[in-house]
């Protein structure tokens, strides 16, 4: 589903992303770790594309992010374009940022109705629907201000599953959360995994990654340190920064 053969991006410069290789496969769950500055964030950005890569080969689901092949050649993707390859990807922030003025119900239902073309009654009962699957059945009329910080990223989740995407980016879904609201968010994330979604998580929630993980990726330094079983790379990694590391967030 996604696939990066030494993706580059810099920022002026300063070079973030040094030649990531990286390869989800549809229905995995990818968790990503690495120290603050790593390039986590501006990799998840470029599969999204809110970041242009500068380099080497990033494609989802086949297709190559910012570009359209015709023939032999290569396309840049117009606004537009750009806009539909978004709409199949779903991602979900640190902070939660729904939309303050509307109830999770309006919230969940903006981009069906607005972007996707889809009916307010049909999007109203899908959204009731995904409500319920994140718990929050009986929060539909509430607006954020009157949700916990769990309930909005759990509203937020049901937000980007309402334009069924094929991909779901988690950037640090928890690290803004009280500690006893990250277990609700991290079972609605749990679930959507066991249901098959294809997944690239942000996350220092070890328990998670080795849990719910099928690949866990260590960078550093715009670099891919190391990659593999969760279960080897964070409990017997090779590599001594990837231990360094974990010895600080475990
Ligand atoms: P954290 O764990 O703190 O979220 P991260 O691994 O997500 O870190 P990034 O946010 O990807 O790291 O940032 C990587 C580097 O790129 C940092 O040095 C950051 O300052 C820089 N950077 C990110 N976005 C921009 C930008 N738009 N312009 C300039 N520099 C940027
Ligand atoms: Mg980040």
């Amino acid at each position: 589903m996604v696939l990066a053969e030494g993706v580059r991006k810099r920022f002026g410069r300063l070079e973030v992303l040094k030649g990531i290789d990286l390869t989800v496969e549809r229905g995995q769950v990818c968790c990503l770790l690495g120290p603050s500055g790593s390039g986590k964030s501006t990799f998840l950005r470029c599969i999204n594309h809110l970041e242009k890569v500068d380099g080497g080969k990033l494609t989802v689901d086949g297709e190559l992010v910012g570009y359209r092949q015709q023939g032999s050649r290569l396309h840049e993707l117009r606004e537009r374009e750009v806009a539909e390859r978004r709409r199949d990807i779903g991602m979900v922030f640190q902070r939660f940022n729904l939309f303050p003025h509307m109830t999770a119900l309006e919230n969940v239902i903006e981009a069906p109705t607005k972007v996707a073309g889809v009916s307010r009654s049909e999007a109203r009962d899908q959204a009731r629907h995904l409500l319920q699957q994140v718990g929050l059945g009986d929060r539909a009329g509430h607006y954020p201000a009157q949700l916990s910080g769990g309930q909005q990223q759990r509203v937020a989740i049901a937000r980007a599953l309402a334009m069924k995407p094929k991909l779901m980016l988690f950037d640090e879904p928890t690290s803004a959360l009280d500690p006893e609201l990250v277990g609700d968010v991290l079972d609605v994330m749990r679930r959507l995994a066991a249901d098959g979604m294809t997944m690239v998580v942000v996350t220092h929630e070890i328990g998670f990654a080795r849990e719910v993980g099928d690949t866990a990726v260590f960078m550093d330094e715009g670099v891919v340190v190391e990659a593999g079983d969760p279960r080897q790379v964070l409990a017997e990694p090779e590599q001594e920064r990837t231990r360094a590391f974990l010895s600080k967030v475990l």
